[in-house]
Order: C-alpha cells, then sequence, then structure tokens
C-alpha cells in the first residue's frame, strides 16, 4: 500500500495568519511593536502552535522565540528557519510573520510525514526587525548572530522607555542576558527566510514564490544646491540662478541613470525648496539621494555619473551643489548553493524559476555575518506592504510554503 504523504496546509497558515492579526495595539491594520503586550500575545500563540507542530520551544535573552524539532544527530549543525513577529505601524499581516507561520507549518509536514532530518531545524521569531520603536532594525537577529551593541540597549522609544527597561518589563530583568542569545558559526548549518516580496516582480512575471539572489547594497547621500533668491517679477529668466531648476535637471538625470542601470534603484524621496514663497525665485534646494543596486560597482559608477553631472548642471546654471554621505550599507549576497535547492524546490511544482534582488532589509542581512543566508520570496498583490491592505492569496502562501518546505529537507539531509 502506498503511504499517504501529508502536504503543508494553506488553510492553516492563513488562519493562523489572521488570528496573529488580532495582536495588535491599533484596529487599523497591525501595529505590534517589540516588548509590549500584544507582542506578548502574538508569542504565546506562536509558541502554542510550535509545540503542537512537535517542537520545544524556549525564548532567548532578547526575548526571541525559539522551537525546535530535534534531527537524527542533535550535536549537527541547526538549520534555522524564520522571520520577524514584529511589524511597523498600521502594517499588513504578512510581512515578517508569514515566515514564522511558515516554518512552523513546515515542521508540522515533516512530523506528520514521519520525516526526522539528519539535521535539526528551528523556527525564529524574532523579535524586532522594523526598528520603529527603539529606531535601530534588526535588533533580534543581531542578537543571534553576536551583533547586538551593548549600547543599544539605552536605545529609548517616544515614551523614554529604554531597551533595558522594555525587557525588565516582560521579564528579562538582567539586560545583558541578550549576550546568551548568540550563536557561533559551528553551531549553525544555514538561516533560510521566506518573506513576502514587498515589490512588484513576481505579480510582473505572473509567478507565485521567486528565489532571492542577494540583498541590495544601500548608499544614502544628503544634497543642497545654492542659487540666488531673487524677485519672481523682476529677474528676467535668462539670468537667473534658480536652485530648483538645478535640482529638476539632476533628478531627471538620476532616472536617467536608473533606466540604463536596472535592476538599479535610485530615488529623491525628500525635498525642501527656500525660501519657499510663490513670489521668490528658489535660492536653496536641499534633497536626498538614495540609491540600491546587488552590484557595488555597478552602482558607484552610478554614482559618479550623479555627482559628475552635478557638477556640470551647478556650472552651466551658476549654481553650487554639495553631496554629503549620510550611510552605506554592504550587499548581503544569498548562498549558491542554497539558491540552486530553492530553484531546484520552486521547479519540481512550477518550473518557471525567478531570481529576484531584495531591496529591502531582512533579517537574513544580521544573520549572513554568522552563517550562509538564502530567501525565499511569496508574490504580495500590487507589490504592496507596510500597509493594511498587504495582501498574500492562500493559494500563494501554500505556494511558498511548499518551496520552503522542499528546500528545508533538500538542505538538512546529508548527501
Ligand atoms: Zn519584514
Amino acid at each position: 500500500m502506498i503511504k499517504l504523504q501529508h502536504n503543508v496546509d494553506a488553510k492553516k497558515i492563513s488562519t493562523r495568519i489572521e488570528q496573529l492579526a488580532g495582536c495588535s495595539s491599533t484596529s487599523f491594520g497591525v501595529t505590534r511593536l517589540p516588548f509590549t503586550a500584544e507582542s506578548s500575545e502574538a508569542e504565546r500563540l506562536v509558541e502554542e502552535w510550535m509545540k503542537a507542530a512537535g517542537m520545544t520551544v524556549r525564548k532567548d535573552g532578547l526575548n526571541n522565540i525559539i522551537g525546535r524539532y530535534e534531527g537524527k544527530d542533535p550535536s549537527a549543525p541547526v538549520l534555522m528557519i524564520g522571520s520577524h513577529l514584529d511589524s511597523v505601524i498600521e502594517a499588513g499581516k504578512y510581512d515578517g510573520i508569514l515566515g514564522v507561520i511558515s516554518g512552523i507549518e513546515v515542521v508540522q509536514t515533516l512530523r506528520d510525514n514521519g520525516l526526522i532530518l539528519d539535521n535539526p531545524i528551528e523556527v525564529v521569531g524574532f523579535c524586532d526587525e522594523e526598528g520603529v520603536r527603539f529606531h535601530s532594525t534588526f535588533l533580534g537577529s543581531k542578537a543571534i548572530a553576536g551583533t547586538f551593541a551593548a549600547e543599544d540597549l539605552e536605545r529609548a522609544d517616544e515614551k523614554g522607555i529604554t531597551i533595558a527597561e522594555a525587557l525588565k518589563g516582560i521579564g528579562i530583568v538582567d539586560p545583558y542576558a541578550y549576550k546568551s542569545a548568540s550563536r557561533t558559526p559551528e553551531e549553525l548549518l544555514a538561516y533560510l527566510e521566506l518573506h513576502i516580496e514587498q515589490g512588484p516582480v513576481l505579480e510582473k512575471e505572473n509567478e507565485p514564490v521567486g528565489v532571492v539572489s542577494g540583498i541590495a547594497s544601500a548608499t544614502r547621500f544628503s544634497f543642497e544646491i545654492i542659487g540666488k533668491p531673487g524677485h519672481a517679477g523682476t529677474v528676467p529668466v535668462t539670468i537667473r540662478q534658480d536652485a530648483l531648476l538645478g535640482a529638476s535637471d539632476l533628478i531627471s538625470y538620476i532616472e536617467k541613470i536608473a533606466l540604463q542601470n536596472e535592476p538599479l534603484v535610485a530615488t529623491v524621496g525628500k525635498l525642501t525648496v527656500g525660501p519657499g514663497a510663490s513670489n521668490v525665485i528658489p535660492g536653496l534646494v536641499t534633497g536626498t539621494l538614495d540609491i540600491r543596486d546587488l552590484n557595488v560597482e555597478r552602482k558607484q559608477k552610478a554614482i559618479d555619473a550623479i555627482l559628475t553631472e552635478g557638477n556640470k548642471i551647478a556650472k552651466s546654471r551658476g549654481l553650487q551643489m554639495k553631496f554629503d554621505l549620510v550611510m552605506e550599507a554592504d550587499p548581503v549576497y544569498c548562498n549558491e548553493d542554497m539558491i540552486k535547492l530553492i530553484e531546484e524546490s520552486i521547479s519540481e511544482r512550477s518550473g518557471s524559476v525567478v531570481r529576484l534582488v531584495s531591496g529591502a532589509g531582512h533579517d537574513a542581512m544580521a544573520m549572513a555575518d554568522v552563517t550562509n543566508v538564502a530567501m525565499i520570496f511569496v508574490r504580495c498583490k500590487d507589490g504592496l506592504s507596510h500597509h493594511p491592505d498587504e495582501f498574500v492569496t492562500e493559494e500563494d502562501m501554500g505556494a511558498g510554503a511548499e518551496v520552503l518546505y522542499s528546500t528545508v529537507i533538500k538542505l538538512a539531509t546529508k548527501q
């Protein structure tokens, strides 16, 4: 007789996502900041589901929740899967949480099928990825990667409550307990994260699931363009030094460079115009430039081109243009062997593999400091995230969990 194979239960994933969406401090959208009553309620549900799936559950020193499904060799390095439990303000239901719930469902399915893999599997729900409450991202994954900085304990939320005090509030009296959360490279086999795409590529490609090649490197500049203010009615257009026209030329050029260097993305997201009166020629413009690409060399060439063009524009319009580097984040490349296994898993079910770059940061970025990482993206409607209308179909959740299931088996089975 053929043994019946149990499949992942998409309906269950969807029901649990809805249930967790109720753990929110706002009724419009999901607001679940770390170390709050809402997050404790979410952790209680996650713990219950982890136990029901056959895992032993613990919380580490920074309140990351970790469920462990033992492997054939308990001393073998751990395959860690998961994502974050926190959200932004008035967020959607799927960002972060989909990776945790899918991880639990994968373990449940392994157990239903009587499968014990060579390596132990740990499903992790990170306490804080978004960084909304304490203005610092990846707190949970940094603690596990061993890169959480002691001075972060003094970071305060808008009410003046520090991380150390918030931890005390949920029963972690020793703030330095975070040190015990860190794992060594020897303890870990890899970190694999399933997450919603938060962009429109999979929707455009008409595929429910894709594999991430890496997380883009990001560079941020602030810029200042100084011209000469003057009377909007009396100064002839031919002799003006209009800072906003300089900014306009610059922004058009930035778009041109981005289009020539796809998938590089570049954004001027903030602009102020001074003195800011309808009858005064703009004398000062300040703005921001955010530029991201997985290919660091291509990104640097694009930046060089933008700075050179900025100089030309300034010269031809009689302006001064200054750029200040504000932030520079290295790219994270997903592990090629893991990418191949995910691609195999995608091919087994649909055939067409989409590789994409993540323009947004994820826990996998922090985990890359301690182990090999890879990511599976699941299509979301209109590429929308960080918004109550964020949406993933039940069918796509099932497809994502199936790919995760199959990849976990491949990864945690000795070849
Ligand atoms: Zn997220």
